[in-house]
């Protein structure tokens, strides 16, 4: 079954709204398309080195605590942003 892949020009509706690209050629559709967003290489890499920090401060026993002082960490930021290493007086 055939498919055929149009582009809408919000932008610029007239005086052609769609242009046609005819069958899917295999091409990456975001980029066929025109809306692929960048994914940010760094920041996954930023985000998965400190799951595994709380991971290794859960095997050590300092999960919760802050880095800096090692005052305790309130359960409710803990919640929200479960990898968090410091109290909120040294971030
Ligand atoms: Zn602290």
């Amino acid at each position: 079954m055939a498919c055929t892949i149009r582009r809408v020009d919000y932008a610029n509706p007239s005086p052609r709204p769609h242009q046609e690209f005819g069958p899917y050629d295999g091409r990456d559709l975001a980029e066929t398309v025109g809306h692929a967003s960048p994914i940010d290489l760094d920041a996954i890499e930023r985000e998965l080195s400190d799951v595994e920090l709380a991971l290794a401060r859960l095997d050590d026993g300092t999960y919760g605590r802050c880095e800096v002082c090692s005052a305790v960490i309130d359960d409710s930021v803990l919640v929200d942003l479960p990898a968090i290493r410091r109290c909120p007086a040294h971030l």
